[in-house]
């Protein structure tokens, strides 16, 4: 009997993680090493928007109804583009029929546009059931480097170490990078005036700002602005942190109490100038990262995953050459990769400001948006199943 294919995966955030039980469900061996403990990687305190293209992996590989009871729900999304003080709201209706939804159903008003999901039981739930598989080894924390057995090569090593990924630099891989003058703040707050699945999404002209339903009147608020201006948030004393986010907020949204301190992270956009060098891959933020308007990031992340899944699979079928991999992976993640970062890209561009000559051009596009059920399929068929319809597909 041939013996098993055997890979190695660095990096065991919501990426690797999740990278490691697909491949195992592809009939892999599956090493996967992190420098942090277990309760490290659970410990972070953020929270997720997870579009239908991660519902499509995981209900693939067969986690989708465990962790379906982690995730809450949004059935609205209030758009407000406040510097042109025009809006719309998408509900599930303009989901439009979608693979993820069987081709009899029909939309309800109880579908969801979106569910937000808080890091720590979803990173516990995945490491948990990667213990629980035979087919994996876990290293993590301080002998995170050592190899079961230093005489097997692994066929294929995934890089998911992070946006300063240490596998890429080794690998001199190298990757175009771009700094916004913004940074993000995350925190937990509670709001009055905010359905519990109800989701906003304010383009502010300092920045993006997203509201996201964490159930039973707590939301985690994404607020991006000017780096300095995130510092000088950051500091401020709860009571005068409150003021500064209720003179932030639509009238309508109260917020109440925060519920953890404000903490900002560099926001950048970044693309590996390549995906793959011999039998490593890079998957997740070692291959690009976004800006967080739309909550792309972690389901971009979670794309790549999917692809890898597949390829793994038509390998461990025999359909691929295990040294075909690295490249049909490279060749399969670019133009989402592109149309997502280009997309994230505008959307902060365009929107990040009060230029007199672009306000008329929002204005039209946000109306139209408003009056055409197609234009809002598209847009929200783009941002939850992905920009490229090719990812939409099932087969293998
Ligand atoms: C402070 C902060 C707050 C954020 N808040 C939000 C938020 O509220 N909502 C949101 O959607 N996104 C948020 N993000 C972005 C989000 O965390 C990322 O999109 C997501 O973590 C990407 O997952 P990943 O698994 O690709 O990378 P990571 O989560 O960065 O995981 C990389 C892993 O690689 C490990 N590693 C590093 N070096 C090595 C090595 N040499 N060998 C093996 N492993 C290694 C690291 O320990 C880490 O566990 C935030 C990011 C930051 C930095």
């Amino acid at each position: 009997m041939a013996s098993p294919l055997q890979a190695r995966v660095l990096g065991a955030g919501p990426t690797g993680a999740l990278t490691a039980l697909a491949l195992t469900e592809a009939g892999w061996r599956v090493s996967l090493h992190d420098p942090l403990t277990a309760e490290q990687l659970s410990q972070r305190n953020r929270a997720y928007a997870f579009s239908y293209s991660s519902r499509r992996l995981l209900e693939r590989l067969g986690l989708w109804s465990e962790m379906e009871s982690e995730l809450v729900p949004f059935r609205r999304l209030e758009l407000r583009d406040c510097g042109a003080g025009v809006g719309l709201a998408f509900s599930a209706a303009d989901r439009g029929r979608r693979p993820a939804i069987p081709a009899s159903a029909s939309i309800t008003p109880n579908d969801a546009i979106g569910w937000i999901g808080q890091h720590g039981p979803i990173q516990h739930r995945l490491l948990q059931r990667l213990t629980d598989d035979p087919a994996a080894e876990l290293h993590l924390g301080a002998g995170f480097a050592a190899a079961s057995d230093p005489l097997i090569v692994p066929e294929l090593v995934v890089a998911a170490d992070g946006p300063d990924s240490p596998t890429r630099s080794r690998l001199g891989l190298g990757q175009w990078s771009m700094a916004y003058g913004q940074a993000c703040l995350t925190v937990q707050v509670e709001l009055r005036g905010c359905a519990d699945d109800e989701a906003w999404e304010l383009l502010r002209p300092e920045g993006p700002f997203a509201v996201l339903p964490l159930g039973e009147g707590r939301f985690q608020l994404v607020w991006s602005a000017p780096q300095a201006r995130c510092r000088q948030l950051e500091s401020l004393p709860d009571v005068a942190f409150l003021d500064a986010l209720a003179g932030a907020l639509p009238e309508k949204l109260q917020p109440d109490a925060l519920l953890d301190r404000p903490r900002a992270f560099p926001v950048a956009l970044q693309l590996a100038r390549r995906l793959h060098r011999g039998g490593t891959v890079l998957v997740g933020e070692s291959g690009h990262r976004c800006h967080p308007v739309g909550g792309q990031g972690l389901n971009l992340c979670w794309r790549d995953v999917e692809v890898l899944h597949r390829l793994a699979r038509r390998v461990a079928a025999g359909r691929l050459e295990p040294a075909r991999l690295g490249g049909a992976y490279a060749r399969r993640r670019w133009i989402d990769l592109m149309l997502t970062l280009a997309a994230t890209d505008l959307l902060v561009r365009l929107f990040s400001n009060r230029h007199p000559l672009l306000l008329p051009l929002r204005r039209l596009g946000v109306r139209s948006l408003a009056r055409f059920g197609a234009l809002r399929r598209l847009a929200l068929g783009a941002m939850s199943d992905g920009p490229c319809p090719a990812m939409r597909r099932a087969p293998e």
